[in-house]
């Protein structure tokens, strides 16, 4: 049945049907919803996306846009991807849903083996729960309580500037893109920061880095490592990074690793942690982990981290838990994602993708509006060369333009980038560089 809203001024009459109203999700949404990252009242109407399959998105009117950001980074293996949903509709059919606690399954089992599989080494323990915000939570809950239960007085978290790591509060008081946190900032935990290595400035950072360690009890260091996302696809030194990771070792400063974003093959290693020698003692994933199906999240440590959780006191467990801990459903889509993620097929649109990226990026370099263009794996970024002052305007008119041409990118500021699906077809990367250079005639 469909509720007409009758606070709906925009309710369209079909013209040949004239006395039946036709209401459209998009305005029927305006009625009870309430969006992320989003501001009623200066932004439009939602766009109401139907259906999905690989690389495209079908909006309501049945018009196509590829989505060259995998919605958020999250479906990799192209949406809808059969050989995902066939295995999570089948374990629907046996079990659905158990508590974690006390109880276990095989699902959960065989994806703890499998993920210890592609993980680094030093990675013995999984720890689960729901999103990427709850998989740092509980990242810099694990490096406090790490030191407390050792008895050391260590209580301040060490952070890049421009990181994020996600929305509540441990993950608000860690991430440095506080524009939105203004109403919270009080309550935020004690956080210090460095800038990224950028291969120039490594000793300094170095010195930084130890001034604080002085001046401070630090406990743990979160780090998206080698490319900042929400920061606008920012990448940074390996060496460097790796440099800043020996000296926290060396000062027993737990290392966490948010790989929210940039886990299962993105970067074009299984993990960005993986281009470095030094491994982190914490792993925080969520995004592609469930290949895009379900909300999932994992954080992951070394037996050195879970050991000091491991003793007679209840009192120096995690008490920290979800309703929904290893949903047996989303589990099973999570093992489907590795096992796609290690086929030769996945690893060889990898490549592809790679390939092709590196090649419109010698045809972007020399563009004289183009900025600061870089990849790392399939994630390709550059800024647009206008002035601050426009970028929020630019922005919109780039998000339309993009739309417009049936492309779904969400540029950053004045930053425009690429993180399709592994899966995206040669001729629908094409598209997607054929929208940006037009953009860059046009803006
Ligand atoms: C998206 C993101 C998060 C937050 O994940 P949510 O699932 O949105 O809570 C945390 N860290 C990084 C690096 C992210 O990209």
């Amino acid at each position: 049945m469909l509720e007409i809203n009758k606070n709906t001024k925009k309710t369209t009459l079909s013209s040949d049907e004239g006395d039946k109203e036709r209401i459209t999700l998009s305005q029927r949404d305006q009625k009870h919803l309430w969006h992320p990252l989003t501001q009623h009242k200066l932004s439009g109407e939602m766009l109401a996306i139907v259906k999905a399959k690989g690389s495209v998105l079908y909006d309501e009117d049945g018009k196509e846009y590829i989505d060259g950001i995998a919605s958020w980074y999250t479906s990799m293996y192209g949406h809808c991807n059969p050989l995902i949903t066939e295995k999570v509709a089948a374990q629907m059919q046996k079990l659905d849903q158990v508590v974690f606690s006390g109880f276990t399954h095989k699902p959960a089992v065989e994806l703890s083996e499998a993920l210890i599989k592609i993980l680094p080494s030093n990675q013995q323990k999984l720890f689960f729960s729901d999103n990427g915000s709850t998989a740092t939570e509980i990242g810099i809950k694990m490096a406090l309580q790490y030191h407390h239960n050792l008895g050391n007085n260590r209580k301040v978290m060490l952070a890049f500037e421009e990181g994020f790591h996600g929305d509540t509060f441990g993950a608000m008081s860690v991430s440095g893109l506080s524009v939105y946190n203004g109403a919270f900032e009080e309550h935020f935990i004690k956080v210090v920061r460095i800038p990224v290595p950028n291969g120039k400035n490594t000793s300094g950072v170095l010195s930084i880095l130890k001034n604080l360690i002085i001046e401070n009890n630090i406990a743990g260091f979160i780090y998206e490592p080698l490319v900042q996302g929400a920061a606008g696809m920012k990448m940074h030194d390996a060496a460097g990074l790796n440099e800043i990771l020996n000296v926290c070792k060396e000062n027993k400063i737990i290392c966490v690793a948010d790989e929210v974003m940039t886990g299962f093959g993105k970067t074009g290693k299984h993990f960005a942690s993986d281009y470095l020698e030094t491994p982190p003692d914490i792993i925080c994933l969520s995004k592609a982990l469930t290949a895009g199906l379900l909300p999932m999240a994992i954080t992951s440590c070394s037996q050195q981290v879970y050991d000091a959780f491991y003793a007679d006191e209840i009192a120096k467990g995690l008490f920290h838990g979800h309703t929904y801990s290893a949903n047996p459903l989303a589990c099973v889509a999570a093992l489907a994602g590795i096992e796609l993620l290690n086929s030769e097929e996945i690893q060889q649109n990898i490549r592809r993708v790679i390939k092709s990226h590196q090649d419109y990026k010698t045809r972007l370099e020399k563009h004289p509006k183009v900025r600061n263009i870089r990849q790392l794996g399939v994630i390709l970024a550059f800024e647009l060369d206008v002035k601050m002052e426009r970028y929020g305007e630019v922005r919109n008119q780039l998000f339309k333009h993009f739309m417009d041409s049936g492309v779904f990118l969400r540029p950053l500021g004045n930053t425009i980038y690429i993180l399709a699906p592994f899966v995206i077809s040669s001729t629908e990367l094409e598209k997607i560089y054929e929208s940006i250079s037009a953009a860059l005639e046009k803006f």
